[in-house]
Order: C-alpha cells, then structure tokens, then sequence
C-alpha cells in the first residue's frame, strides 16, 4: 500500500501516527495517510516562522516570488495527469473533471504570480505641510491554509496563490478525506525551489490537528474552507491568536428559470449545477425554482437526462457521475432523504443507491419535487446529487424563494429578458450570479459568499491584500525643532 508523507521545513517526514485511505468507488484502503497531530503542526508553523523572517524568502523582491510561482504553474501543468489521477483515487471525483480542473489551476498560480509585483503601497496627500506620509503593504506573516476533500488542488491554489505572491508563508492542512493529491503537490513545491519552510503541507483530524494549527500563536491569517459548523470552531479557535480570518462555506444555490428560458439550453446548466462532481460542489445549485408554465416540462427533460448519466468507474473517462466521497456523507443524504418524504416532498427520480453498484459510495442523480422552502431537502445543504423542485408565479415571488435561505454562495438565472436578467441581479443576495450559465470559474473572479456562506473573497487582484498588512509611514520633512510635545499633531 503507498505510504504518503508530510511536507514540513523542507523535508518529507512520517508523523507519529497514520491512517488508512479509502477509495469511494469500492470502499477498501488503499494508502496510508500520515496524522499530524500537535506535534508535528507545531513543527510546521516553526518552520513557516523561520522561513518568513529568513532573507531566503523574506528578502526576494516581488518579482522573483512572481517567477517561484509561474514556475510552480507549470509545474502543476506538467503533472496534472498524476495529480488528477491520485485525486480521482482517493475521492471519487471523475477523472474528466479533475484533469482539466488540475490543469486550470496551473493557470490559478500563473495569475497570482503575475500579481506578486502589482501589489502597490500608495503615497496620502496628507493635510500637514511638513510631512510626507505613504503606505507600505507588507506580508501579514504565517498562513494556516485548511480545505475540505472536493477540489483540494483549486481550493489550495486560491489561498497558496496569493499568501506567496504577499510574501507570506503557509501551512497547509488537506482534509483527511482524500488527501493524496495535495501531498504529491508538496514535490511541485520542492521542484519549483520555494526556500524550505515557506510552504509545509500536512494532513489530519480536525482534532487536533485543525484545530493546534488555527489556534497557534504565530499563525496571523487564516484562510478556511469547509462546512460552517466547522468555520464556527475556527473562529472560536482564532480567540486565541487573533488572526485574520476568511471563511469559505457552504451554500444552497438557488437556479430561478423563468418560461422565456431555453429549456433545452438551461437543463444543461441544471445538470452541471447539481450532478457534476456527484453534486459535492459548494456552489451546487440544489434549488430549482421554475416558473410555473416551465414547470412539468423542465422536470421531463431534466429526469430524462438525469436517468441517462453514466455512473461508474470514476478512473473511466467515459463516467460521468462517480461515487460520493464518504460513507459519511452517503449516510448523511439518505437520512435527509428520508425526513423529506416523511415532510411530504416526492422523489421523482433517483432517490438511492444505483442498481449494480453494491461495492463504493454511489447514489443515484435524484430530482425531488418539494412544496416548500421548509422541507429538509431544500433547507439543508446536502453536498451530493440531489435536485430539489419548486415553482414560481411571479418575479417577485422566485426572488423571494431564492432569497429566503441562511446561505448565500452562488445563483442562477435563466431568462432571454436582458432587463429582467438585470432586476433579478440586482436582488439576489449571493456573491455569485450567473446568467444563463452555471459553474464556470476563473482566477479573475472574485467568489465568496453572502451570510452564512462566508466571509472574504478569494481569487481575483483584490484577494492578495488579504495577506497583506498596511504600515504607515510618516516623515517628517522640516528641520525645525519639533513644536509642542503636548499637543497632538
Ligand atoms: P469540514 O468542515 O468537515 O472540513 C473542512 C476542513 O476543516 C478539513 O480539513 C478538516 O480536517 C478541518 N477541520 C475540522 N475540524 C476542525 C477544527 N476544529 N479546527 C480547524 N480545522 C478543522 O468540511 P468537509 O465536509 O470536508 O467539506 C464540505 C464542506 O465544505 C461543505 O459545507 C461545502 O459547501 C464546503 N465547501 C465550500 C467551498 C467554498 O469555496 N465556499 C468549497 C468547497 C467546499
């Protein structure tokens, strides 16, 4: 069985103690994980210390950390088959999916490497004759980088992209579902020639090690992605260290399709909101809400389409739904499932384990039809392959619906109305909309979310000063004595 290790100061070590992974499709160990725990988050945040006052990384200019990470993208593009690969293993994700997500992510690093020198101080017009004041943005220090199992290599570029660019340095804990792939990413950092202890990539328990790492005294930012009971541990966890937090979460996305809508068209967007990657997306657009003429018909094409998805071997690139990632969370939608017939919802297709696919964590694409907002299917996130149904009568009444939710990630609208396209932009609260599309993203593009899908921005030019401290500086340019020492100037 392959035995995986931590990357801490440089250097590839085993932790005390080690875990066995499963691969989802068949639901057997197939590698061993290391478990950091206290002591060995301790050791990485001292190297991330270290290395962040050494003149090896603190004293490159902007520019040549640009260069460290244009070369860590090419890296990644380079190795991207291996990485997908290892992630298809160790998570179930389809291997179509994580080839080209893998390889868009070497583009994520190439544009934060091209941000490194475009982080710019300023210089105030300030209002005492005798000063010059400007404003230096310097790296906020040690970064404790944590992401959830989906996506691990795309949710770690967004935080190690701009944490380096800063001049910051970074401990990364993968999650301990699936963590493969982010441990084989530690020899890109090797190979590209970040100086040792600027980048230590662990993985293990929430307890202890999520928690030593959040809660550690020389940890000044934290940059979280995961569930919100878990972001609420964080938080608490940050009492102790003060640091600066951002917080990715999870969501219930709503899709508004109004009867102008090509329905044809948009059911594709439907299928790639909620069905890709199984559904376990944070952005997974679990709410369908259709304007009532739309309605039987929409759910016609989309539950003949949904039957027709190829589920099977995630390695296979002809799969194009693989297992979920955890027996945990298959538990977890049966049991939502289960609370939402009993509260009156219907299960129009799907709604179990696919016949033929005893071994590994499969579920079936699912459409449920619900009355309401308050059913459990559509009040709670589910991170898996099921769509829940509903209809509208009136523009102001799919606002509503949308809008009445505690999360506030992403969004759909789907209309040929330009001037309703707008209105309904306008309104939604959520920190994504998008128009007659679903799940696209770009390293351009800020994404975060609203209430209590979190706090921050990640990706585009604005999410580096998120790592970046401003210091003030006044000089005073008269030589005269100084005036009155009791008087604030
Ligand atoms: P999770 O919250 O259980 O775990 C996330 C990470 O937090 C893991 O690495 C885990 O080890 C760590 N952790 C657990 N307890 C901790 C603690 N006390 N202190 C510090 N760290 C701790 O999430 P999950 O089940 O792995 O992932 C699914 C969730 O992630 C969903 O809610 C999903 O919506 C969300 N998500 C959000 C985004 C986004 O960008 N908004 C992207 C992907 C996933």
């Amino acid at each position: 069985m392959p035995r995986f290790q931590l990357y801490i100061d440089g250097a590839f070590v085993d932790a005390a103690e080690a875990f066995e992974s499963l691969d989802p499709a068949t639901g057997t160990a197939w590698a061993l994980m290391p478990a950091a725990g206290e002591a060995e988050i301790n050791r990485a945040v001292e190297a991330a210390d270290r290395a962040f006052h050494d003149p090896a990384w603190a004293g490159l200019t902007a520019t040549q950390r640009g260069k460290l990470l244009m070369k860590l993208g090419d890296l990644v593009a380079q190795h991207a088959g291996r990485l997908a690969e290892l992630e298809t293993r160790d998570t179930g994700k389809i291997i179509r999916e994580t080839r080209a997500q893998i390889g868009y992510v070497a583009d994520y690093y190439r544009y934060f490497g091209g941000l490194a020198d475009k982080i710019e101080g300023a210089h105030l017009p300030i209002d005492k004759p005798d000063m010059e004041v400007f404003l230096r943005r310097e790296p906020i220090g040690v970064v404790a980088a944590i992401v959830p199992w989906n996506s691990q290599l795309f949710l770690s570029a967004v935080k190690l992209g701009p944490a380096l660019a800063a001049g910051c340095t970074v401990v990364l804990k993968a999650s301990e579902d699936g963590p493969a792939p982010l441990l084989e990413f530690a020899r890109l950092i090797d190979a590209a020639g970040f100086p040792k202890g600027v980048v230590n990539i662990v993985t293990g328990f929430g307890e202890p090690a999520g928690r030593a790492l959040t809660s550690h005294p020389k940890v000044a930012r934290v940059a979280f992605t995961g569930g919100p009971a878990t972001a609420r541990q964080v938080v608490r966890n940050t009492a102790e260290n003060l640091a600066h937090v951002t917080l990715e979460l999870g969501g219930k996305s709503p899709v508004l399709v109004f009867a102008d809508a090509d329905l044809d068209s948009v059911s594709n967007a439907i299928i790639a909101g909620i069905f890709a990657a199984t559904g376990q997306s944070c952005v997974a657009g679990s709410r369908l809400y259709v304007e009532r003429p739309a309605h039987d018909r929409l759910v016609a094409i989309l539950a003949s389409k949904a039957a027709k998805i190829r589920i099977g071997d995630p390695q296979d690139e002809a799969t194009e739904m693989g297992p979920l990632a955890t027996a945990r969370q298959r538990a977890h939608i049966e049991d939502n499932l289960a609370r939402s017939v009993a509260a009156g919802a219907r299960v129009m297709c799907g709604g179990g384990r696919p016949v033929g696919r005893e071994a590994g964590w499969f579920f079936a694409p699912t459409i449920v039809s619900a009355a309401d907002n308050t059913v459990p299917c559509v009040a709670e996130e589910l991170f898996g392959p099921v769509l829940s149904v509903l209809s509208f009568d009136s523009e102001e009444e799919a606002i509503a619906l949308a809008n009445d939710t505690r999360f506030g990630l992403a969004s759909g609208v789907f209309t040929t109305s330009l001037t309703r396209a707008h209105r309904v932009t306008r309104r939604l609260r959520a920190g994504i909309v998008w128009v007659n599309t679903y799940r696209a993203v770009s390293p351009i593009v800020p994404f975060g979310g609203y209430g209590q899908s979190g706090l921050g921005r990640e990706g585009g030019s604005e999410s580096v000063r998120d790592y970046t401290r401003t210091k003030s500086v006044w000089i005073r340019t008269s030589d005269d004595p100084v005036p009155d020492p009791f008087v604030m100037r």
